[in-house]
């Protein structure tokens, strides 16, 4: 439909189209290039039980720096990823900077805590995909449990038979599995069954409009069926207490947001674990 209209108006819409995509191919020449200068950077955000406030695990989340003391954001550029194919060495490094990490939390005396990734679409299409998990937490003597991956239900439907048999190997070899964005994507509530899940992620958007009304009942309606799916439940986004209170309520096990903590390096995760066990144990 887009594609007709843009036809229609050629020569007016072609200036345009081509800047964007000059755009797009510099943007994906700087990023092939300061990953190859090893200048992106895998930061982490605390997961914690909503209860008990303790950190339980954390999601990596990719930065990159833009050269001028900030960050490019990642919905920018993980779309230049995939679109590139470079997701596919990105994410590989990602699998295994975690799994690095897994090792040293556990060295610092943190082993239950649980890493969690987000896996791309042209990931799960490299055959070897697999076996590259398996290795990367071999390679870091990682128990595999401490590992998560994340899937978004845009993931699932690209690419079912594949996305399920990988998962459901790496399931049997102890890894956890998470839903990402939940809510936010069209999958077919028959993929729940077939996906061996531990988590569902709710989706942000559905976090921070709990006023009484659709969203409200969506939200429910997400956490109820995580729950009577045996699966654990995980708010995204919460940034207000209200919002954590009210997930609570619901029944969510845990959350994750900018109330508790931001994305941050791994030496400021060090630090911030170690005062909150100072906390615990005063
Ligand atoms: P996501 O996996 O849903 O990650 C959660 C996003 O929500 C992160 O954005 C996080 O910073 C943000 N967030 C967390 N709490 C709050 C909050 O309280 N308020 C608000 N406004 N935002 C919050 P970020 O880091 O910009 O990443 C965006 C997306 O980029 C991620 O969404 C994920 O889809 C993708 N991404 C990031 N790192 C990777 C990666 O290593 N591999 C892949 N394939 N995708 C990645
Ligand atoms: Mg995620
Ligand atoms: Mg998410
Ligand atoms: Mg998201």
């Amino acid at each position: 439909r887009a594609k007709k209209n843009i036809s229609d108006n050629f020569e007016y819409f072609a200036p345009e189209i081509e800047e964007k995509t000059t755009w797009q191919l510099n943007m994906i020449r700087r990023l092939r290039n300061d990953f190859a200068d090893r200048k992106l950077q895998l930061w982490f955000q605390p997961q914690v039980d909503l209860v008990t406030e303790q950190v339980v695990g954390v999601e990596g989340l990719l930065r990159w720096p833009d050269g001028d003391g900030g960050y490019i954001s990642p919905a920018v550029f993980i779309p230049l990823a995939e679109y590139s194919g470079l997701i596919v060495d990105i994410g590989q490094w990602v699998l295994e900077e975690s799994c690095r990490r897994i090792q040293q939390i556990k060295q610092n005396g943190y082993e239950e805590l649980r890493v969690a990734v987000n896996i791309s679409i042209p990931q799960f299409r490299d055959r070897c995909f697999v076996q590259k998990v398996k290795d990367a937490l071999r390679n870091f003597d990682c128990q595999p449990s401490r590992l998560e991956l994340e899937i978004t239900e845009s993931v699932v439907m690209d690419e079912p038979q594949i996305v399920i048999d990988a998962l459901r190997t790496l399931k049997d070899h102890g890894v956890a599995i998470a839903i990402d964005d939940f809510g936010t994507g069209f999958s077919s509530m028959s993929y729940l069954q077939k996906l061996p899940l531990d988590r569902l992620k709710v989706d942000r958007s559905f976090v921070s409009d709990i006023k009484p009304g659709k969203s409200a009942v969506i939200v429910e309606t997400i956490v109820t069926l995580g729950n009577k799916l045996g699966l654990s439940t995980i708010a995204e986004g919460v940034e207000k207490r209200e919002q954590a209170s009210y997930m609570i309520k619901l029944g969510c096990d845990e959350a994750q947001g900018y109330l508790f903590a931001k994305p941050m390096p791994f030496d400021e995760l060090m630090v911030l674990l170690e005062e909150k066990g100072k906390t615990v144990n005063e």
